[in-house]
């Protein structure tokens, strides 16, 4: 946990970008590490610690350039993964609609 913990400070020194107000609400957005849910061809990757910049007021997620072609470029390449899990899957229904 502790060098993980060193690692992600480094790349979020080395790591700042600029982010726009929101174009939804207008609010002030905030870089922050999160956890993408990114699909690719070949299935579902998780990259956790992406830089995202996130509106204070919404919650809306935004990335810049360098960082979605660097989430690509980290989804398809032969590196060994982090980890895998098992993630549950549901069926949306109806009935859930109160
Ligand atoms: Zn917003």
């Amino acid at each position: 946990m502790g060098a993980g913990l060193e690692n992600a400070k480094e790349r979020g020194k080395e790591m700042r970008h600029e982010y726009a107000n929101c174009s939804f609400c207008g609010g002030s957005v905030e870089e922050q590490p999160v956890t993408v849910d990114y699909r690719t061809k070949a299935g579902l990757v998780i990259i956790e610690n992406v830089p995202a910049g996130v509106c204070r007021q919404c919650g809306e997620r935004y990335y810049t350039a360098e960082v979605v072609k660097a989430m690509e470029r980290l989804a398809t390449s032969g590196i060994p993964v982090s980890r895998t899990v098992n993630v549950p899957v549901r069926e949306f229904s109806e009935n859930f609609i109160s």
